[in-house]
């Protein structure tokens, strides 16, 4: 693989990068979503110091089904000038062509081009579309960890045509994950919960006799509970693993919550006793691996469970620590406004930009985008 971080001062000169990057923000006037946005600035930095001639931004945002005007990236490129304090354009056009056109008479250094999942060709990974793309630059950089798991053009396809760099958040996102897939440091808790117990089996396995202690909340906790015979009655829970959970809990490591707080028959939120026991374990581990809010954070009656991990995880300054997932990193917001502030305070603390890539990659699944890479060009 060619890293950013391996390349000499000047090796930009007059080269027109094209940096994919995450700025998949759901909120631009949250400052903690802007998180993303923070993430690649080194990069760009460290572009601009190394001479590139245009800087060209490519990004998704959301899932649009057309041009939907409330899923453009148009709001993100006052928001990068000012981070930046240089000259930042957007180009919108229906076509490659027109967006050259934009390109070569923009006085910025910096453009970052409308949301590419407008074009019909970056979700179906087309290779005309991707080479029409590539046609704006010299080199590609990936530092979009995040969609790196997604055979789009822009992260797979592009690569054919073009020289292919490892960004510096792409390179920081693997080695965070690969300190604790390779459990570093002992004692190693690995903590899961949220919704979505199907996305989470693969962490689960990888991590099943790794980890010293598995704490467990929300669907996958309610998953394991109905294994182990305790009745969940309407909680969130997923049936069709409940035959894996039961094979899993012959681990002694799996702890499982001992109360809970909900509503009408519904598991909402690992209860007092519970967060206590978490707390305990989290301020005597080393390495700390989280996935998934431990209840319906977004209601305020539900949201203890959640900030009492992340507080006994602020409360650990020797734990190196590893959170990702959308909501969870979301959830960041019961204890800050501020991630960004929080996150260079605390340098033990990795907050990941991926969700589903960072699931697969730490189970240890080929991500496509990564994969690529690895092919000289
Ligand atoms: P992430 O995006 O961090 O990977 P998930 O998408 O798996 O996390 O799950 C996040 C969602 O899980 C949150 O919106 C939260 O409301 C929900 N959740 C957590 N615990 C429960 C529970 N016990 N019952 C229902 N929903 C839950
Ligand atoms: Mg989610």
């Amino acid at each position: 693989m060619r890293y950013l971080s391996r390349t000499h001062p000047g090796f930009f000169k007059n080269k027109r990068v094209l940096l994919r990057a995450d700025f998949n923000i759901e909120n631009p006037k949250d400052p903690n979503g802007l998180f993303r946005l923070e993430a690649t600035i080194p990069t760009i930095k460290k572009l601009l110091r190394g001479g590139a001639k245009k800087i060209i931004i490519l990004s998704h945002r959301g899932r649009p089904s057309s041009s939907e005007a409330d899923l453009s990236l148009r709001p993100l490129a006052p928001l990068l000038a000012k981070r930046l304090n240089s000259e930042v354009d957007f180009a919108l056009a229906e076509n490659i062509n027109k967006i050259k056109k934009i390109i070569k008479s923009s006085r910025a250094k910096i453009i970052l081009l409308e949301n590419l999942r407008f074009f019909a060709g970056e979700e179906s990974n087309d290779p005309k579309f991707a080479r029409a793309i590539a046609s704006l630059g010299d080199i590609y950089i990936n530092d979009a960890f995040a969609v790196s798991h997604r055979k789009n053009a822009s992260i797979v396809a592009i690569t054919r045509f073009l020289p292919s760099y490892v960004g510096l958040l792409l390179e920081k996102e693997m080695a965070s994950l690969n300190r604790v897939r390779k459990v570093e440091k002992r004692p190693f808790v690995l903590i899961v919960a949220g919704a979505k117990t199907a996305d989470k089996i693969g962490v689960l396995k990888y991590f099943a006799k790794k980890a010293d202690y598995i704490l467990l909340g929300g669907g996958p906790a309610n998953t394991f509970l109905r294994a182990a015979g305790v009745p969940v009655d309407s909680s969130l829970y997923d049936p069709r693993l409940t035959s894996f959970a039961g094979k899993l809990l012959r681990n002694r490591n799996i702890i499982l919550p001992v109360d809970s707080l909900g509503e009408k028959n519904r598991i909402l939120d690992i209860g007092p006793a519970t967060e206590r026991l978490f707390s305990k374990i989290i301020s005597k581990s080393k390495l700390i691996l989280w996935n998934g809010p431990m209840g319906q954070f977004e209601i305020k009656r539900f949201s203890s469970g959640t900030g009492s991990i992340w507080r006994a995880i602020l409360k650990n300054h020797k734990a190196c620590v590893v959170v990702g997932g959308g909501e969870t990193v979301a959830s960041a917001k019961l204890i800050t406004n501020n991630l960004k502030l929080l996150t260079s305070k605390r340098k033990n603390i990795f907050v990941s930009t991926g969700g589903g890539a960072m699931l697969d990659y730490l189970a240890g699944n080929k991500l496509s985008g990564i994969e690529v890479l690895n092919h000289k060009k």
